[in-house]
């Protein structure tokens, strides 16, 4: 991770082919576009990983959460339950959406909890959102069983993983929506980009609609186009999408490479006595963008990072202090900092964060995370894993 170090030939030519048109836009000018349609076979690609039924590509992960829940008819008095560890665009898509985000707990998978989305429904619960962290699923045979219970939505943040499977199933396609991100950052990248997929029909036009102004789609004249309802711009370039085509051809490369080094750092760190690794609920559908443990205090992982990072092993988190990532750090969120007036439907579902306590606290801050990197030979790997073994050695 990420897929930009991968970048070659193969992204020029793709981007090149865009140029040489010069119809940057995903839909209509059929007579300039000499058949190509970068975004449509971004789509189709990210069906046959996927298996969903309907795909969208959108600007990017966040317009796609956006757009995922006004599709599925989530706004203004709904409550959408959401872990505490993941990155603001959770939050925010939420509220962008309408609806009110009620942050419950995240468990050892480092994604959302099912006992304690349990404590938080309330009657105006109408979506429960897992986001399946650093490239690995959650617990989703149980909240998908909560979810059917009492008659709520499933939609899953997958942003952070494209590519994991849970029980063999590519996670996204699980719930009734899901979405991913193809930002810079992430394993396979547009740039800026995202997705929508669901196995229904009617979620994916709804959500192919929203994303366009409400463009119905169904004829070539944007001009005489129908609208059901109004939506926002949340569309990709065929640039991004081309970029992205040239990534997602990558992507077995990316995983088989990530896995291997991933296994080698681990089968190192599993000597280091004193560290628990995160559970993960299918280690085979893992991305292996990042290795996660626990050490046995607060204190000992700030200090196991530290070392890490002067051992020289890149991209070392101790998410606890990270500022985007975990919910102590979100004061804007916390003191309610918005730049524009927020609906009172949204702010008087909101609970006083400021008074709230977090049983992920105990969790999330003995938590360590080592970005696994593509860039890695074998023997880079193996090295990086003795400097790491020995430095959280010394540290433990
Ligand atoms: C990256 C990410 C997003 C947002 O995606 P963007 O494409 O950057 O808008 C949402 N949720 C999670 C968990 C992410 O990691």
């Amino acid at each position: 991770m990420p897929g930009w170090e991968f970048f070659d030939e193969n992204e020029k030519k793709q981007i090149d082919e865009v140029m040489e048109t010069g119809i940057i836009m995903r839909f209509g000018f059929e007579g300039q576009r000499k058949a190509r349609w970068k975004a449509r076979e971004m789509e189709a690609e990210i069906r046959k990983k996927t298996g969903a039924a309907h795909a969208l590509l959108l600007a990017d992960g966040t317009a796609a959460i956006t757009t995922a829940l006004a599709a599925l008819g989530v706004g203004a008095g709904d409550e959408v339950i959401m872990p505490p560890f993941t990155f603001v665009a959770t939050f925010e898509s939420i509220m962008a959406a309408g609806a009110t985000p009620v942050v419950a707990e995240a468990d050892d998978t480092l994604c959302l909890s099912p006992e304690s989305v349990l404590e938080y429904i309330t009657p105006r619960t109408k979506a429960v959102m897992p986001v399946h962290m650093c490239g690995a699923a959650g617990r989703l045979d149980e909240l998908r069983s909560i979810c059917r219970d009492r008659n709520l939505l499933l939609v899953e943040d997958a942003c952070q993983a494209f590519g994991a499977s849970y029980h063999g199933v590519p996670v996204g396609t699980i719930g009734d929506a899901g979405c991913y991100s193809f930002d810079f950052n992430k394993m396979v990248t547009c740039g800026e980009g995202g997705a929508i997929v669901t196995n229904s029909r009617e979620i994916y036009e709804r959500a192919d609609m929203y994303h366009d102004h409400g463009h119905d789609h169904a004829q070539n004249d944007r001009g005489a186009e129908g609208h059901v309802f109004p939506g926002y711009n949340y569309r990709i370039t065929e640039l991004h999408a081309a970029l992205g085509l040239a990534q997602i051809a990558k992507m077995d490369r990316f995983m088989s490479i990530q896995r291997e080094n991933k296994r080698i750092l681990k089968e190192k760190l599993s000597e280091v006595k004193d560290i628990r690794f995160r559970t993960l609920t299918d280690p085979e559908g893992d991305c292996a963008t990042f290795l996660s443990f626990f050490t046995p205090t607060e204190d000992k992982a700030r200090k196991t990072a530290a070392a890490l990072k002067e051992a020289g092993v890149g991209g070392v988190f101790h998410w606890y202090d990270n500022n985007w990532h975990y919910i102590r750090n979100w004061s804007l969120f916390i003191e309610r900092n918005f730049a524009h007036k927020i609906g009172s439907d949204i702010l008087n579902g909101m609970a006083d964060y400021t008074k709230r306590t977090f049983k992920s606290d105990d969790l999330i801050s003995r938590c360590v995370s080592i970005t696994i990197s593509l860039k890695w030979s074998p023997d880079d790997a193996l090295s990086c894993a003795e400097k790491a073994a020995a430095a959280i050695g010394k540290v433990l």
